[in-house]
């Protein structure tokens, strides 16, 4: 059956403008770092995709390195482009990144000229796209002069590989830096996508929030749920189905403390005080911090159905986050 996306998609998500850019992005979107690679389900990859489009998640975020194999969460891009996607392209935001290790040899990875327009030139193959919306330089490279990165984001815009460039992973004195080789330069850095959550905090410490608002960038947060965590299904051991469980996931087992799981029982029963679901409120706390999204993963359908429902509650009066802190803080 050839998709047709849902009407009314449109309806159901909340769209913010990307710092002081003219692009809005979903208050929710979805990443393909886990579930879309080479080794999981093409049809299950399908199926959330296609949900994701259906609640109006305009924005997927992809890199060379994710799969696992690495390239293989853009090559199931590139086949549901194909399937499903290609009518709905001029209504879709796709990002792809470079800076992890992707290809041996000195030019595989960090932040080259060299390294990051072959590795855009692989993922546009894969994809089976002429450009991408946002390519982001994945992480700073401390060997590499940023006026040499930042060129090289700033001569793939200029070739219409990318709409817009972006960072990943720099924190607020980076980011500072970035903007005024960008300035120098004549190109202008879209948004910073980085980690933040209930749980993952150092971006507060760091100002990098303000320091985006000062210098009008957009934010997008990824592991907004703490890879999971931040929801209730740890609570009973750890399912055989979960990012833990699995070899190739990125969540450690023995990160899943008794200490942690109190804290993820205090906070889940706050939660089901507010109507929502655990990871429905981790999600309303990171928006109601004032990013522009929060990049959420997910293993099924279901998931993101479920994250998609956090917009329908994003207030927090002050004790309940005062009561966030001091769960947090125990
Ligand atoms: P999350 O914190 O949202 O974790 C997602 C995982 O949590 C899912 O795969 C699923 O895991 C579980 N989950 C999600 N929703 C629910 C739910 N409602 N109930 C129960 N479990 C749920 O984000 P990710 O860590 O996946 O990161 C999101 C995206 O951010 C990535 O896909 C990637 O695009 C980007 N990213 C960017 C990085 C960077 O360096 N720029 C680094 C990391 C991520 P399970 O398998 O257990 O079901």
């Amino acid at each position: 059956m050839p998709y047709l996306a849902d009407e009314n998609r449109y309806e159901k998500m909340q769209y913010n403008y990307t710092g002081n850019s003219g692009l809005k992005l979903p208050a929710v979107s979805l990443g393909l770092w886990h579930n879309f690679g080479g080794v999981d389900t093409l049809e299950n990859a399908r199926k959330m995709l296609r949900k994701a489009f259906d609640l109006g998640i305009t924005h997927f975020d992809l890199a060379n390195n994710y799969g696992p194999p690495a390239g293989s969460a853009e090559e199931t891009m590139g086949i549901l482009m194909e399937k499903d996607f290609r009518p709905y392209r001029d209504q879709l935001v796709i990002s792809s990144k470079a800076g992890y290790y992707m290809w041996p040899g000195p030019y595989g990875e960090w932040g080259s000229r060299k390294y990051l327009i072959s590795s855009l030139d692989q993922s546009l193959k894969r994809m089976g796209l002429d450009y991408v919306d946002i390519f982001y330089h994945h992480r700073p490279d401390p060997d590499t002069p940023l006026e040499e990165t930042i060129g090289a984001l700033k001569q793939i815009q200029d070739q219409g590989k990318a709409l817009y460039v972006g960072i990943s992973n720099y924190n607020a004195e980076q980011t500072k830096k970035a903007v005024e080789v960008a300035e120098n330069l004549g190109v202008k850095l879209l948004l910073n996508q980085y980690n933040y959550s209930i749980f993952d905090r150092w971006s507060e410490e760091d100002n990098l929030l303000e320091t985006l608002s000062d210098t009008e960038m957009g934010s997008i947060i990824y592991s907004p749920l703490s890879q999971g965590l931040l929801t209730d299904k740890y609570l009973n051991g750890i399912p055989a189905d979960s990012r833990a469980a699995k070899e190739s996931g990125f969540l450690k087992k023995d990160s899943i403390t008794e200490e942690k799981l109190d804290k993820i029982r205090e906070l889940n029963s706050m939660a089901s005080d507010r109507g929502q679901s655990l990871s429905q409120m981790a999600l309303a706390w990171v928006l109601d911090q004032g990013v522009t999204s929060v990049l959420v993963g997910a293993s099924k359908v279901d998931q993101i159905i479920e994250n998609v429902g956090s917009l329908k509650n994003t207030e927090f009066s002050n004790d309940e986050l005062a009561a966030i802190e001091a769960i947090v803080a125990n």
